[in-house]
């Protein structure tokens, strides 16, 4: 079985972002860019697959500018085996993401998509689910747990006040949670072997799909300040303060 992992590249999650002067969006210059955590997570349960022998064969998609090829190339450090970039400028939307992927998938026909839940950058939390309508195959969500067995996929989900187990018959797009697994790091042999593990350039035209926006961002804004605390002196004090400043009690 083949597993597709599209991983996006993103700037790094330890990195504090900073708006642009005009609001059109935020600043990219000079800042470190990484894999997207949640793709990250896709990686290594992919990878865990294929250590169980459920999957013969992980090919990872990044669709991006010419340095996400360095994402997948973590991701082979990792233990992917081949990559394909989809190169554009462009910043594509999940929906034109969703239909990228929809080609590779009928192209390389895996039976398994392993996404994040949502790239760190943009929130969208679209793709996946995009995909899963465009391919016309079920769909596990916010995954925590995945089990391969019979053809089905088992996939406990992480939902508001619980999980919910749901069994999907195989092919199917499955997306990851934070807690699924703890990513490994790539071993530094590992990381020499990558370099020769094949990666295939294409671009969105090669698919034949268009990557223009279809959205228009209106303004993009720093989150207010965060006001500096007081400290009170005595319980009484507090609970005065919750009830009648905050009124939250
Ligand atoms: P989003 O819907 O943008 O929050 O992204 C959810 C997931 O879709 C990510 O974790 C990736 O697995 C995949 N994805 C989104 N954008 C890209 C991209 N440009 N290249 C590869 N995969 C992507």
């Amino acid at each position: 079985m083949k597993i597709l992992v599209p991983v996006k590249r993103v700037v790094d999650y330890n990195v504090k972002v900073r708006v642009k002067p005009d609001q059109t969006g935020v600043d990219l210059a000079n800042v470190k860019m990484s894999m997207n955590p949640f793709c990250e997570i896709a990686v290594e349960e992919a990878i865990r697959l294929k250590e169980k022998g459920v999957a013969e064969e992980i090919i990872v998609v990044s669709i991006g500018p010419a340095q996400a090829q360095e994402t997948i190339r973590t991701a082979l450090a990792m233990g992917a085996d081949r990559g394909i970039l989809i190169q554009t400028d462009d910043a594509a939307e999940p929906l034109a993401i969703a239909k990228l992927l929809k080609a590779v998938v009928d192209e390389e026909g895996p039976e398994i998509v392993l996404l994040g839940k949502q790239a760190i950058d943009g929130d969208n939390n679209q793709t996946g689910q995009m995909l899963a309508a465009l391919l016309d195959w079920p769909q596990g969500t916010f995954a925590s747990e995945v089990e391969i067995a019979d053809g089905k996929a088992k996939v406990t989900r992480e939902i508001d006040g619980g999980l919910q187990t749901l069994s999907l018959s195989l092919p199917a797009v499955v997306t990851t949670d934070l807690r699924l697994n703890e990513p490994r790091y790539a071993s530094l042999p590992n990381i020499m072997k990558a370099k020769r593990k094949p990666i295939d350039t294409k671009t969105p035209a090669d698919y034949g799909v268009d990557t223009a926006p279809r959205l228009t961002v209106v303004k993009v804004t720093e989150p207010p300040k965060r006001e500096a605390g007081i400290k009170v002196e005595s319980v009484a004090e507090l609970v005065d303060k919750l009830k009648n400043e905050a009124g939250v009690i």
